[in-house]
């Protein structure tokens, strides 16, 4: 693998065909126009013969094209650390006390290379949209949010990234935390995150809650929360989703409030659940699963029962008209001690672990992924392979859109604004011995 991402460039790429390209809900063949970073049009296929090999022109052969995967929910600054300290006990607080001591020595120099590391592995898998959740507190004060912009400037010409200012630690409980929200907010981080259940009382997270959506109107930027990360509600700081519902209701942000991990609601009567999944619908709110951590971290206690799965119930949350996309969360740390940044990864570890099969289930993932992701992050409106989107896409080697989440084929190419920025090429050689 050669990692050579383009250097931001203010020049506009130069007009491009993706030729022969199947679109996942198309039966025809089509041909991709690309011009000044756009989609221009996509028109029948031209005949084989009709366009030879040229440098304005990738030959598709049939391949699915898909828009770049979009990555709603990534901690940057955190990743690759577990071969540094491990979680001492695979629980939550476990990762986040460990995270919380090797926070201490944290250097600009060292996040901007594990950070480096992880977006590029994110463009190489096809992702052309990050939202990344660096902390922000007193220990670390506003290191991540600084090399992540620097970051979000350097990498502009290869992948979109957001950059969250959140709270790991808590906001009350860790005087300090708003006035670094604030000063992250205004040197220009792009949405306000929480963590509602890091605080000492339930009346705190509350307000904390309240806070992270005042900022958010105060600054004009969407929130995005880390909620109802338990295996049951048994603590009340692990069900407030509810009360985000009717604060998100309240003052008309619906669209603008997302929430992460919610696997609590999980172990709530169904009568329950499907009260809270309408109220998030109606107000707006909307729901990341991160399985990868979210399995890893769960049902730690669960000696003498049945371990719990630890992930949210995406059906019921389909169901209610819940806006829903999945994300790695954490790559390879105390929290999530594996992953590679790969969407296709995370869309199957969910099928699997959601009961969720089938060509309908499949695709519906699948969005979870592309589309539903885009929507969570605002960039709907410019999202997709029709003209007038964003021509940041994907070229994948496979011709079967309905299997794309079941095999994960190679990211053949990768476009951001109309330019190729990564490929990708495997050979394989297998043989089957009957005699
Ligand atoms: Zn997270």
């Amino acid at each position: 693998m050669s990692r050579t991402p383009a250097p931001s460039s203010p020049t506009a790429a130069a007009p491009l065909v993706l030729r022969r390209a199947r679109r996942a809900a198309d039966r025809a063949l089509c041909d991709i126009h690309l011009a000044e970073g756009r989609v221009t049009a996509v028109t029948p296929a031209a005949e084989p013969a009709a366009h030879p090999r040229a440098d304005d022109a990738i030959d598709c052969a049939g391949r699915v094209v898909l828009p770049g995967f979009v990555e709603p929910h990534l901690h940057l600054d955190k990743a690759h650390l577990d071969a540094v300290r491990p979680n001492p006990d695979g629980t939550l607080a476990g990762a986040i006390s460990v995270t919380a001591a090797l926070k201490a020595g944290f250097t600009a120099e060292d996040v901007r290379a594990r950070a480096s590391r992880v977006l590029e592995d994110a463009v190489l898998n096809g992702t052309t949209l990050v939202r990344a959740h660096p902390d922000v507190d007193p220990v670390v004060g506003l290191l991540g949010v600084e090399v992540l912009a620097e970051l979000r400037e350097r990498y502009a010409a290869v992948v979109d990234l957001q950059v969250v200012a959140f709270p790991q630690e808590g906001v009350l409980r860790t005087p300090g935390t708003e006035a670094l929200l604030r000063a992250a907010l205004g040197k220009g981080a792009d949405v306000v995150g929480g963590c509602t259940y890091q605080e000492e009382t339930v009346a705190d997270c509350r307000a904390q809650i309240r806070l992270v959506l005042d900022l958010a109107e105060e600054y004009g930027v969407p929130a995005d929360l880390h909620a109802d990360f338990g295996d049951d509600t048994e603590d009340p700081r692990y069900a407030l989703a509810g009360y985000v519902a009717e604060e998100t209701a309240r003052r008309g942000l619906g669209g603008r409030v997302t929430l992460g991990h919610m696997t609590s609601p999980a172990a709530l009567p169904r009568a329950e659940r499907l009260r809270l999944a309408e109220a998030l619908a109606a107000a707006g709110v909307a729901v990341v699963s991160l399985p990868a951590t979210d399995l890893h971290l769960g049902g730690r206690g669960d000696e003498e029962r049945p371990v719990r799965r630890g992930v949210a119930r995406v059906r019921e949350l389909w169901e209610a008209g819940v806006v829903t996309a999945c994300s790695s969360n954490n790559i390879r740390n105390a929290f999530t001690p594996y992953g590679s940044a790969d969407p296709l990864d995370t869309a199957l570890l969910l099928a699997q672990t959601g009961h969720l099969s089938g060509a309908d289930d499949l695709a519906r993932v699948l969005r979870m992924v592309t589309d539903d992701a885009a929507r969570v992050v605002g960039r709907a409106d410019e999202y997709g392979v029709q003209a007038g989107a964003r021509a940041d896409l994907l070229v994948l080697d496979t011709t079967v859109p309905e299997d794309i989440v079941l095999d994960r084929p190679e990211r053949a190419y990768v476009l951001k604004g109309g330019r190729v920025v990564a490929r990708s090429t495997r050979t394989r050689t297998r043989t089957l011995l009957v005699p």
